[in-house]
């Protein structure tokens, strides 16, 4: 079981689940989002992810291949919790940086690695995708 939340307490999720795959993210979105250098998501079914305490809110955009975003933040400290590609489909995005326990990146992938930041370093023999996973 994986706990986490957002910065400031008012939201926290559990996660039972381990992911199937977690990722880097270069992209300028989550460099957007986040302020700073990359996203971390780690890739769980929906149905392994419930609330515990609080209630973000969600709200969706357009990507860039036309699909739906949405994601959820805390109205209070604004962090994010979870990003879904498809509102219904079968992945939900947790947010690295929102789970107690570090995340282990040592096998993620690098996905949108075409608009890394210079000076980021990926570690030799990564998975890397220019854009999102082919
Ligand atoms: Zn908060
Ligand atoms: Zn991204």
């Amino acid at each position: 079981m994986l706990t986490g939340g957002c910065q400031c307490g008012a939201v926290r999720h559990a996660v039972a689940a381990v992911p199937s795959r977690v990722h880097v993210c270069h992209c300028t979105e989550c460099r957007a989002q986040s302020s700073l250098a990359f996203g971390i998501s780690g890739i769980v079914p929906p149905a392994a992810v419930r609330l515990t305490r609080g209630t973000p809110r969600v709200r969706s955009r357009r990507t860039v291949s036309g699909k739906v975003l949405a994601f959820a933040f805390c109205t209070d400290c604004g962090s994010r919790g979870w990003h879904r590609n498809d509102p219904d489909g079968p992945e939900m995005l947790i947010k690295g940086g929102s789970l107690d326990d570090p995340v282990d990146l040592t096998g993620a992938s690098c996905i949108w690695t075409r608009s890394k930041l210079p000076g980021v370093v990926r570690p030799p023999g990564v998975k890397q995708f220019p854009q999102d996973y082919d």
